[in-house]
């Protein structure tokens, strides 16, 4: 019986490239707010294609902008997925059946 699904990172060296890879990303926004006017810098690519202006709309936009795609491709080459858990136990969580196997 399928209590609840839960998600789980299956290759670890995976998902720290992705979080390095998110945290160099949005420190080049961020960068790029206080870059002078006229600088390369000021006016960056952004996932989304929409300009950041580094307010919380913008971060949470471009970190689902960035994330999204990444993580989608990971699912599918099965770096990242999700198991059957009872939360109650956690030896269910050890013996979870792995759903999309
Ligand atoms: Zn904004």
């Amino acid at each position: 019986m399928r209590e609840f699904m839960k998600f789980e990172i299956r290759d670890p060296e995976w998902a720290t490239n992705i979080q390095n890879e998110l945290e160099e990303y949005m420190g080049g926004l961020y960068d790029s707010v206080e870059a002078d006017f006229d600088s390369p810098e000021a006016d960056p690519f952004t996932e989304s294609g929409i300009p950041f202006c580094g307010c919380n709309v913008c971060e949470g936009r471009e970190i689902l902008s960035f994330l999204s795609p990444r993580i989608i491709k990971g699912y599918l080459n099965k770096q990242i997925g999700f198991y059957d858990s009872d939360e109650s136990e956690v030896v269910e969580y050890l013996e979870a059946e792995i759903v999309e196997d």
